[in-house]
């Protein structure tokens, strides 16, 4: 299984992979750049070469990159929306060169309603994905706070239809997300999945948020808790690991996490050893 966490790589790529590989990590999530800025620093070729070879050695899965909150592909605002659109281009080129699939959030309407944002996604996922190079975007299933595009898999799915190159797009679920947009995965994992399947096709899913919630199911807010900490708790992130779906993609923490308390090295040891 590939189980990692969402780590800081402000030292690097190799000295990333090697904290990961310390935690018990075999992937990790980063960002492309600043969460709430713009600029991306320039990729490293000798760090970037070295990073591959220690992943290699290590049997590291695909890394998982996520592009910065301050991306909205749903804005009305033209500059926001080119922003949006350049940036997203840029960061697919560069995932690819790090050998990382890229995480988006869909994006917001801005209380221009859920048609107009829909649309207006679609238009910016087509304009960043021609000469982008070849490399899979996955559009983050999102908990629904306030104008949020891309809370159920209806609208995942109408997204996904509206994407001419339907190869280069695919899905990433966050446990905490899907229980704030009010899917009951606690009590019915599988009836989820399933749901997913019929509505998108699991074949599309190709990573996992895993991050238990401080908020309650429906809530359309996005709080996440240390596993264990929250309304999903341990018996589900058990559950999690053991079902198949998600033996072949990789799982990411997004809790919070203090080296000195190991957060995230407790919760990798917890994933590993209830996958068995
Ligand atoms: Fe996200
Ligand atoms: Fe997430
Ligand atoms: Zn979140």
């Amino acid at each position: 299984m590939f189980i990692g966490a969402h780590l800081s790589i402000s030292k690097g790529f190799k000295a990333t992979v090697m904290l990961a590989h310390e935690i018990g990590a075999n992937t990790f999530q980063f960002f492309t750049r600043n969460p709430r800025g713009s600029k991306a620093k320039a990729l490293d070729d000798k760090d970037l070469a070295d990073s591959m070879s220690l992943r290699r050695e290590y049997g590291f899965g695909p890394l998982v990159a996520h592009t910065p909150y301050t991306i909205n592909l749903g804005a009305s605002n033209p500059d926001t929306w080119e922003f949006a659109v350049s940036t997203l281009k840029d960061d697919l080129i560069r995932a690819e060169k790090v050998g990382a699939l890229l995480v988006v959030h869909p994006g917001s309407h801005g209380g221009q309603g859920i048609e107009y944002g829909l649309s207006r996604v679609v238009d910016g996922l087509n304009r960043a994905l021609a000469d982008s190079g070849e490399n899979l975007l996955l559009l983050e299933a999102m908990s629904g706070q306030g104008n949020e595009v891309g809370s159920t898999f209806e609208e995942l799915n109408q997204l996904m239809q509206g994407v001419k190159k339907r190869g280069r797009v695919g899905i990433a679920l966050d446990t905490c997300h899907l229980y704030g947009a009010g899917y009951d995965l606690k009590n019915d994992l599988d009836g989820v999945l399933a749901s997913f399947d019929r509505k998108i096709g699991l074949k599309y899913l190709h990573a996992l948020h895993i991050n238990d919630s401080e908020t309650m199911l429906g809530s359309h807010r996005d709080r996440h808790a240390n596993l264990g900490n929250g309304s999903l708790g341990m018996e589900f992130f058990a559950k999690v690991v053991k079902n198949p779906v998600f033996k072949q993609i990789p799982l990411i923490l997004e809790t919070p996490d203090d080296s000195e308390q190991s957060h995230h090295k407790r919760e990798i040891e917890f994933l590993k050893k209830n996958s068995r």
